[in-house]
């Protein structure tokens, strides 16, 4: 009878604490991200089984942006904090995220990146600017390569969480490494013959491919600011020396500059989507607009 008196009791408990930790019991755990390809890798890896609270919202730009009162509760819910490392949002809020849930888990997706330092930093400029050369680059999404890494880091984690799912996630996750892969050498082939090549784009949200891809990234914006009319001469000629015709932008930002720019040149302007969701197509389709720059000659 006492036996089954303290069974009572302990059953009694675990149903309190479970029910502390998700009021709406019929929810699925929640885990949290800062941008959408962030949620795209987790939910090819879950696969419906977590859902996936982002932080910056499509069409948002994630280096000036701030979360809303509702986004703070959704992230109150969160078992976890998978942040890319180092966006400047992330920078800003971070620790203003772990006071508001302190048992979240906090994890730094570009531990294990190969980061891309700035080469020369200056000190004596404002920090209240848009651009990101006072620190590391934060576009490691950029390359399948980094990405890999990103998603094991994402499923050694997410089965410590989640330990019912292991055999499901570590499934799905190799599945996805293996879509990477064969991404990772499509890329390859289509870029072989342009390596060492220049391409532009109006924000420098590309640093990784071109790292990884042996080509050359040249932002228009410099220091997250407009070029000056100095730099625009500059662009132009290099454009005009090099035969390039085309200057990426992202849907995030103003592109008048890059426009005006794209007359010079007698190019056009050609708009990419580096926060999409569906980052397999959102890489496939910038390789292949790097690769129709050099195309036509
Ligand atoms: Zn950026």
């Amino acid at each position: 009878m006492k036996k089954l008196l303290i069974l009572l009791i302990a059953i009694v408990l675990i149903i309190s604490c479970k029910s502390n930790k998700q009021p709406e019991t019929d929810t699925k755990p929640i885990v949290t991200a800062s941008i959408l390809p962030q949620k795209y890798f987790i939910d090819r890896i879950v696969n419906g089984k977590i859902d996936v609270n982002v932080m910056v919202p499509e069409g948002s730009d994630p280096h000036i942006y701030e979360p809303s009162a509702k986004q703070m509760k959704d992230l109150s819910n969160s078992n976890a904090y998978f942040k890319m490392g180092h966006i400047e949002f992330e920078l800003a809020w971070m620790s203003k995220f772990a006071a508001l849930n302190p048992s979240m888990k906090i994890v730094n997706l570009s531990k294990n990146a190969l980061l891309i330092e700035p080469e020369n930093l200056h000190d004596d400029h404002d920090h209240e600017d848009h651009g990101h050369h006072h620190g590391v680059d934060p576009h490691i999404w950029s390359s399948p390569l980094e990405v890999k890494k990103i998603c094991k880091l994402l499923v050694e984690n997410l089965v410590v969480l989640y330990p019912d799912y292991k055999d499901e996630f570590e499934t799905n996750y190799k599945t996805l490494i293996s879509e990477i892969d064969s991404l990772d050498l499509s890329i390859k082939e289509k870029l072989k013959t342009i390596e060492g090549k220049k391409f532009m784009i109006y924000h420098s949200a590309l640093a990784y491919f071109a790292r990884d891809y042996n080509l050359e990234q040249i932002s228009i914006e410099t220091d997250g600011k407009e070029p000056s009319p100095i730099e625009i001469k500059n662009i132009i000629e290099l454009a005009q020396k090099e035969n390039i015709r085309v200057i990426f932008v992202q849907k995030q930002f103003n592109t008048n500059s890059a426009e005006v720019l794209a007359r010079e040149i007698n190019g056009h302007v050609v708009q990419i989507d580096p926060l999409g969701y569906d980052w397999m197509q959102t890489t496939k389709l910038i390789s292949n607009e790097i690769a129709l720059i050099y195309s036509v000659e």
